[in-house]
């Protein structure tokens, strides 16, 4: 049988497709894409032109069969999204879960990645992250999601588009208050921006300059600090655990 070959295509500069993707997007029998007329721009633009079929949110499921049939038949099949990796806030997810469960061989091969690229940089915390994705779209979901994140002490990672940019920052000052944020924009591409504030004070920088909520976004927040409270707690179960061994 076949692989399926899950391959991350760049996040904006096209020299971030490495060579072994490029490669392998040479040689598969077809190239299951999340929208074939995007990513044939970037197949023709690399010089790769390969058969392909379109998968996404809508058709996954119904994808599965045929594409199964293909590797059963001995042959490779790559998946790429629009940008970035596959299945990160992307189709995919539906897949591969099906084919893992029938044995199939699923080889990643890795390349750009929005939130990894943007912790790579912002300055926060990476030991520990809380990767989001995209927040509820609607305001009184998002503030709640937000509210019951607001005691999570990694950092926390979503995704954004220049639509909610604005709505989300007002909604992290209200939920999470003087945190510190950074906005990491259009990474790899020729607006790359870096912001780095409390949410009010970017929303300042924004109303300043209107082109600071354009684009594509990471936000990330910092997470919360342990809370005094539990390390009192601690404290107290540990005097009452020596004084019940002392008994
Ligand atoms: N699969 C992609 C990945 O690996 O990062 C993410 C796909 S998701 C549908 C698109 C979101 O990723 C955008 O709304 C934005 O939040 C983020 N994103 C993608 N490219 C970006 C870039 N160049 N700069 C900043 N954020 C980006």
């Amino acid at each position: 049988t076949g692989s399926l070959y899950v391959v991350a295509t760049p996040i904006g500069n096209l020299d971030d497709l490495s060579p072994r993707a490029a490669r392998v997007l040479g040689e598969v029998a077809v190239i299951a894409a999340e929208d074939t007329r995007h990513s044939g721009r970037l197949l023709r633009h690399l010089g790769l032109a390969r058969p392909m079929l379109s998968l996404h949110e809508h058709n996954e499921a119904a994808r599965v069969e045929s594409l199964d049939a293909r590797l059963v038949a001995g042959e490779d099949v790559a998946l790429i999204s629009d940008a970035g990796t596959p299945l990160i806030s992307d189709p995919g997810f539906v897949l591969v879960r099906e084919l893992r469960a029938r044995g199939r061989r699923i080889v990643p091969v890795p390349g750009a990645c929005a939130l990894v690229a943007a912790l790579s940089a912002a300055g926060l915390p990476t030991d520990r992250f809380l990767f989001q994705g995209f927040l509820p779209a609607k305001g009184g979901a998002r503030q709640g999601r937000l509210e019951r994140l607001a005691s999570r002490e990694e950092t926390l990672v979503f995704y954004e588009s220049p639509h909610r940019i604005r709505d989300t920052l007002v909604d992290l000052a209200t939920t999470l208050g003087a945190r510190r944020v950074v906005l990491a924009r259009e990474l790899t591409k020729t607006f790359e921006t870096f912001l780095d504030g409390c949410a009010a004070e970017l929303l300042e920088r924004m109303d300043a300059d209107p082109d600071q909520a354009r684009g594509e976004f990471v936000v990330m927040v910092a997470g919360a600090s342990p809370r005094q409270e539990d390390e009192a707690g601690v404290v107290e179960g540990e005097a009452l655990l020596v004084a019940l061994l002392a008994e």
